[in-house]
């Protein structure tokens, strides 16, 4: 029976002695049933525990038809085995869980805000509350409501009703009973602030969530999504920050303040010189062109290791306009990952540049009088120069 499981006589207990009473394998892997647990199964929006088994990893906990199933990343051990606890993951998981209890609380007690859905996620938490949309003011309102019972340090306790009681118990946050419960119910109080029915584990006192903050929002499904984190998950994450605004600091050479400015700044920086070197490369483009174009050879060749596909074209464009009858090859890039541009203004420029990619080992196309594509073996292009001018010197 769950309710006679270690970990809810005693959230709080790390190592338990006890016995392996069944065990299999299923499509989840190898696992055991135990004769009683401190690993809780996942349910309730609350992740699975981990730790291990005399030893073994436990990968997971689920609830299996007949008791919990341990998957472990072993073979099982023998009958009489020891549990360990992963303390900081469970702990992590109560500071979350009941920070959530006291969040849907007070966000529906005192703002009207029901709780419609909880996620318990490895990096961030968030509940979803009915209400449209919520201005910044409102969650500093809420989060500054969750501080106060923190600071309060209500007891949280847990206890058993029979199921025809639910009915009868006043301002009871409850999602429902799950489909073919049995026996009795099982409820958290938050005192003087919180009843809720929960299979959760829970901490002892608000005091132990110690800090609950509010990070963002989202729409979502007609309500609001709002995320959040507590305990020392929130410490974790400020120092994440701490280190991440530190590196930013040293490399915009800016204080803490001036970042956002000055990374704006970098950037408009940046596009404003993407722009000149864009005009620039036209310019050049242009004159490299027109100095082709005064090339006494029937085909002329030109390679340059930094220009992309669109400079060559350029080019091309420039070569074609100062000498409407010559034949340039022009490549770009680097052995194996080239590209080529092929121009002039013939009636048979495709089968040219046909032949020009077959003898890159490229691949290309084009029409009117640009045939362009990529090419492995630029280093091939003085002999299909020769090729070129066998045809075209015809
Ligand atoms: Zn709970």
């Amino acid at each position: 029976m769950d309710e006679l499981s270690a970990f809810y006589r005693d959230p709080y207990l790390c190592r338990l002695e006890t016995q392996v009473i069944a065990s299999g394998r299923d499509e989840r892997g190898v696992w055991v049933e135990l004769a009683d647990t401190i690993f809780y199964p996942e349910g309730g929006g609350q992740p699975a525990d981990r730790g291990t088994i005399s030893g073994v990893p436990v990968v997971d906990v689920q609830k299996g038809p007949h008791g919990v199933r341990h998957y472990l990343q072993g073979e099982p051990p023998s009958p009489l085995v020891t549990l360990e606890l992963d303390w900081e993951r469970r702990f992590d998981h109560m500071q979350q869980h009941t920070g959530q209890h006291l969040l849907s609380a007070i966000a529906e007690d005192r703002f009207g805000w029901r709780t419609t859905a909880f996620h318990l996620g490895a990096e961030l938490c968030d509940v979803e509350l009915n209400v449209p949309s919520l201005r910044p003011q409102e969650l500093a309102e809420l989060e500054a409501h969750v501080a106060e019972e923190i600071r309060a340090a209500r007891p949280v306790k847990v206890h058993y009703v029979e199921p025809e009681e639910v009915a009868g118990l006043p301002k009871l946050r409850s999602r429902g009973l799950p489909e073919g419960h049995k026996g009795k119910v099982r409820l958290v109080a938050i005192e003087g602030v919180d009843l809720a029915t929960c299979g959760g584990t829970h901490l002892r006192s608000t005091s132990e969530i110690e800090t609950l903050a509010l990070l963002a929002t989202e729409p979502m499904r007609g309500g609001t999504r709002v995320y959040f984190v507590a305990g020392a998950r929130l410490r974790h994450r400020l120092h994440s920050h701490e280190a991440r605004t530190a590196q930013l600091r040293k490399i915009l050479g800016a204080a803490d303040l001036e970042l956002t400015t000055v990374a704006q700044a970098k950037l408009a920086e940046l596009s404003e010189l993407g722009k000149q070197l864009r005009r620039v490369q036209e310019e050049l483009a242009c004159l490299l062109g027109e100095k082709l174009a005064a090339d006494p050879q029937t085909v002329t060749v030109f390679h340059r290791e930094d220009a992309e596909l669109a400079f060559l074209q350029r080019v091309a464009r420039a070569f074609l306009e100062a000498k409407p009858h010559g034949v340039l090859l022009a490549t770009g890039g680097r052995e194996g990952q080239g590209s080529f541009v092929l121009a002039a203004n013939r009636p048979d420029l495709r089968e040219l540049g046909e032949l020009v990619a077959h003898e890159l080992e490229g691949r290309g196309g084009g029409s009117g009088h640009m045939y362009q594509g990529k090419a492995a073996h630029l280093w091939q292009r003085e002999q299909v120069r020769k090729r070129l001018e066998e045809i075209v010197g015809r």
